[in-house]
């Protein structure tokens, strides 16, 4: 058996990404050991129960303990702490690496923590579910998703390298960039539309009082495709944005003009506006069906009743 790319991988936090590494490392033999830290016996324990890992602890200091690779699988908002809490066990020459979704304010939470003689290369697998906790993993999470590393200047190139290898094993197509173009990107495609979907659940269930049941009774006519992005974990939601609060606002101030232009449209009776936008919009769909990033399956491949797509 070939040697495995590390020998003992420590996961600080063991929810849908975490558990998902652990499966994935498990599958591929990326890691000789598996150890896993999490701050909850509870979860702890159900980790131990799914057989995800080799070791387990509460003590996040205790499982960095003779790892080269320690990946933070944390909400954001608790990368510091845990940043501060594990370095003084850090191993000389350890990769040190997290998931979290926003970069540059993570890296400005993690990194003056962290001792020089480890390698910090911050990553976000572009990846996942509206779930959560070790239940919710499953070893294909990662495959043909892109995993993003921003490592700034003066990153060992043999470290990148090994960090470009290991996602790539898990399935991922690796890219590199700076950590504020990642947010800002992050922020039209992924934060901008959670945060637009909280806001339109949030809007139909103060409605509900008036109309009832109604907004559930007619939700496959738009509204349910919303309530799933609105059902992520309220902690991971908050921290992104918190923690990449700038580039959401920028990306929400210009969403508000282009609504004002879409609501202008309407009251003046400007089909031609509607129609161009609607057209424009739809030929995106098609782009991404045709990148392999969606299904091309009418309506997310859902059947009803009568076998036909919901409207
Ligand atoms: P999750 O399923 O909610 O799991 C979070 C894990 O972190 C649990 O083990 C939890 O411990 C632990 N944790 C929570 N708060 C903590 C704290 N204050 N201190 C120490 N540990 C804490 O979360 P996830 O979806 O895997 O997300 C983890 C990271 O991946 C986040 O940074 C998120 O931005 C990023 N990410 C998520 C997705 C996604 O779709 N979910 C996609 C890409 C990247 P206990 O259960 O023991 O409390």
């Amino acid at each position: 058996m070939s040697d495995p790319l590390f020998q003992r991988v420590a996961l600080i936090g063991i929810g849908l990404i975490g558990s998902s590494l652990a499966r994935v490392m498990r599958r591929e033999k990326l890691a000789r050991e598996i150890i896993i830290s999490t701050r909850s016996e509870a979860t702890l324990k159900r980790a131990m129960e799914l057989e995800l890992g080799d070791y387990y602890y509460l003590n996040a200091a205790k499982a960095v303990e003779g790892a080269d690779l320690v990946i933070l699988c944390t909400p954001v908002g608790a990368c510091e702490q845990v940043a501060k809490q594990i370095a003084p066990h850090l191993s000389e020459g350890a990769i040190v690496t997290d998931v979290g979704s926003v970069k540059a304010a993570v890296i400005a939470a993690v990194k003056p923590h962290l001792p020089t003689t480890v390698h910090f290369i911050a990553g976000h697998p572009v990846a996942g579910t509206e779930y959560s906790g070790p239940d919710a993993g499953f070893a294909s999470l990662f495959e043909n998703r892109r995993c993003i590393l921003t490592p700034e200047e003066g990153t060992s190139p043999a470290a990148l390298e090994k960090l470009i290898k290991y996602w790539q094993s898990c399935g991922s197509e690796v890219e590199t960039m700076a950590p504020e173009h990642h947010d800002l990107v992050l922020a039209v495609v992924s934060h901008l539309p959670h945060i637009i979907a909280y806001n339109i659940v949030g809007t139909a269930d103060d409605l509900e009082t008036v109309t009832k049941s109604e907004v559930i009774k007619y939700s496959a006519s738009g509204f349910r495709d919303f309530t799933r992005l609105a059902s992520s974990d309220p902690t991971m939601w908050r921290d992104v944005c918190l923690n990449n609060k700038d580039a959401i606002l920028e990306m929400l101030a210009r969403f508000s003009e282009d609504l004002s232009a879409l609501q202008r449209a309407i009251r003046w009776g400007d089909g031609d506006s509607l129609f161009n936008l609607f057209t424009r919009t739809r030929g995106i769909r098609k782009q991404l069906i045709e990148a392999g990033q969606e299904s091309p399956a009418p309506n997310f491949g859902r059947q009803n009743e009568a076998g036909d797509p919901a409207q």
